[in-house]
């Protein structure tokens, strides 16, 4: 009688790499395996710590846009640089509500609120401690990005009900001072420990393409996995090189080094969503295809819900499709809120299906 055929040994437990930690050397090793080794490996990982095998939706709204005191290289919202955003006054509490609405009615399950500046003064964050409740109260996961913040600014936003704070590393520590000069690294790591001990969940990742070496991305990847615990979530970002920015006309990155960086970080970081960011959709279907394999399982979705009429969300629903991959259920969510009201189950369950 034949015997089985055992095609790949089991890899490792999951939570066995949430103590490990992952020195840069260990990280670009990964990163120099040949490219469908570390696709194999990654997507062996993926299977095991999401078995699910669900892609998260998240849509990001901006609260305040422009007219940042900060100088990062990468960013039009910077005072510093001479783009075309100019700064906006703070979104009302309906528009929020209008939009996270249609964020839900589009299937995503997370609403990130994001707010230009170097960390929220004490008037907006009543702003922003109401809207967070406001969204909770619909039942979507809320997330904030609001720049650094202080011990009590943390409490304040997890008792509003926050469920995380995302807090971007960007680059590794060594090419930080190059694409920022207004603050530091260690000042990153601080609002990180804050919000971690504030007891929100934490959103942490970065941008690539910013002509930082492999080197660098591979220690990028080894902070973010040696947080303790690692990040729930890691945003890989590919840089959209903005006009007026430092760091316009920077060499454009060859895009398998991105999904090789995705791969990377599913592998380093196995429970966390890896989620595919700015530049996603600049990638096209085949690169963002590669990106799924490689174990990324969340995206930003339908961002520009007001003014673009959709369309984002709905090439995004198309690519889904043609891969086959189905959504995290808004009714995760609902399970989680019992008090949502009829008319919002209906909502959940009529917009859940028409992404699968
Ligand atoms: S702190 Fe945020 S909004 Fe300000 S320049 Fe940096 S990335 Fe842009």
């Amino acid at each position: 009688m034949s015997q089985p055929v055992i095609f790949h040994k089991k890899p490792a437990p999951a939570t066995l790499a949430a103590t490990a930690t992952w020195p840069t050397e260990e990280v670009l090793a990964l990163f120099e395996l040949p490219f469908n080794e570390l696709l194999f490996r990654a997507q062996e990982i993926h299977r095991t710590s999401f078995p699910e095998k669900d892609i998260e939706l998240a849509t990001l709204i901006s609260l305040k846009t422009g007219g940042c005191t900060e100088d990062c290289g990468y960013c039009s919202q910077s005072s510093h640089h001479d783009t075309d955003v100019k700064a906006s006054k703070m979104l009302s509490l309906d528009t929020v509500l209008d939009a996270a609405r249609e964020a839900r009615a589009n299937g995503a399950t997370r609403f990130c609120m994001g707010a230009s500046g170097r960390s929220p003064n004490d008037r907006d964050m009543e702003k922003y401690e109401e809207m967070v409740r406001a969204v909770k109260g619909l039942g979507l996961e809320t997330c904030a990005t609001l720049g650094m913040l202080q011990d009590d600014q943390a409490k304040r936003l997890k008792e509003a009900g926050l469920d995380y704070y995302n807090h971007n590393l960007d680059t590794s520590p060594t090419h930080y001072g190059t694409i920022i000069s207004t603050h530091n690294y260690q000042d990153r790591l601080d609002t990180l420990g804050r919000v971690r001990k504030a007891g929100l969940k934490v959103c942490c990742g970065g941008i690539i393409g910013m002509g930082e070496s492999r080197r660098q991305r591979a220690e990028l990847i080894s902070q973010l996995a040696n947080l303790n615990p690692y990040p729930e979530s890691v945003p890989i970002n590919h840089l959209v090189a903005i006009e007026g920015t430092p760091l316009y006309g920077v060499e454009a990155l060859d895009p398998l080094e991105f999904v090789r960086t995705i791969a990377v970080a599913r592998i380093v970081m196995p429970q966390a969503r890896v989620r595919m960011s700015a530049g996603r959709r600049e990638l096209g279907d085949t690169v963002q295809a590669l990106c799924f394999l490689a174990g990324a399982n969340s995206i930003f979705y339908g961002d520009k819900l007001l003014t673009t009429e959709n369309s984002e969300a709905e090439d995004d629903r198309v690519l889904l499709d043609k891969l086959g991959l189905k959504t995290k259920q808004v009714t995760e969510v609902k399970a989680r809120m019992p008090g949502l009201k009829d008319h919002d189950h209906e909502h959940d369950h009529h917009h859940a299906h028409s992404i699968l």
